[in-house]
């Protein structure tokens, strides 16, 4: 499975995307799609044309992330136009089911549906395309990483041991298929009390900063544990959208322009 197949024998997925980096993570609930979603904003306001993919087929969180409700149209009759908030283009599984509908696809079915999601959806022209990866490293994430043209990686983990450990398989999955890791991002880092401003380690603190020297990549940055992120990601107008002077902003926009 080494240096998979880059290219889909048709020709490129996606001809206009310059560029594409999946953001992914070794288990679910680490704010994954929290991150791609504010570092997808912060790279708006670097003046990149930007997409972004929810390729989290079986619970995907962009259609209320980025606060869009309604179905995708066709303007030329045969590919899907992106939904677009926020100035950024979209497309989910959530716009095409029910929000409490399961899919309940088997991996060949996910996995057509996420070709599809690329090759069969009008993306025009993007500077970067954003993937929101499934968390962990199934037959969807190979896929992803086999047959798209990534430019790079980036590994979302908590600091806690066991988010670690998953981080590192999926890093070990992108650097099996050749796929550069472009770093790792402490989420959840710590937590400041609004009231007295004490500084707690919720899930201990630091352990991605160690795991990426381990690994020898980069480490991108922290973001700490704090309600008015999830309040806004979770509310349609993420952090970097709503309030890109405020500090956190600045932490996502500080990631985006090393990573
Ligand atoms: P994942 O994509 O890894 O499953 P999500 O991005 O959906 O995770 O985040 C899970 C929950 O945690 C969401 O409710 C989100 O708003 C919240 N969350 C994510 N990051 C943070 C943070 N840094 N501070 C507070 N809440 C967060």
């Amino acid at each position: 499975q080494h240096g998979g197949p880059k290219q889909a024998p048709e020709g490129p997925l996606m001809p206009g995307v310059k560029a594409i980096i999946a953001v992914a993570s070794g288990k679910g609930g680490v704010g994954k799609s929290t991150t791609t979603v504010n570092l997808a904003l912060a790279l708006r306001d670097m003046g990149l044309k930007v997409g972004l993919l929810d390729a989290d087929i079986y619970g995907p969180s962009m259609p209320r992330m980025l606060g869009i409700k309604g179905e995708p149209s066709s303007s030329d009759g045969s590919r899907l136009d992106p939904m677009e908030a926020h100035g950024i283009k979209c497309m989910s599984m959530g716009f095409l089911v029910e929000e409490e509908t399961p899919v309940i696809w088997r991996g060949p079915m996910a996995q057509t549906a996420l070709i599809q999601m690329m090759r069969d959806v009008n993306w025009g022209d993007l500077d970067v395309l954003m993937i929101d990866m499934p968390p962990g490293t199934g037959d969807v994430q190979l896929t992803i990483a086999q047959q798209v043209p990534l430019t790079g990686a980036v590994i979302v983990s908590t600091p806690q041991d066991i988010a670690l450990l998953d981080a590192r398989k999926g890093l070990n999955m992108f650097r099996q298929v050749d796929v550069p890791v472009l770093g790792i991002i402490e989420n959840m880092s710590y937590f400041k009390c609004p009231h007295c401003g004490e500084r707690t380690d919720v899930f201990s603190h630091g352990g991605a900063k160690d795991e990426a020297d381990l690994l020898q990549v980069d480490f991108l940055g922290e973001i700490p544990l704090d309600i008015v992120i999830r309040e806004t990601s979770d509310g349609g107008h993420p952090i970097v959208d709503q309030n890109p002077a405020s500090e956190h902003a600045k932490a996502y926009t500080k990631i985006a322009e090393i990573m």
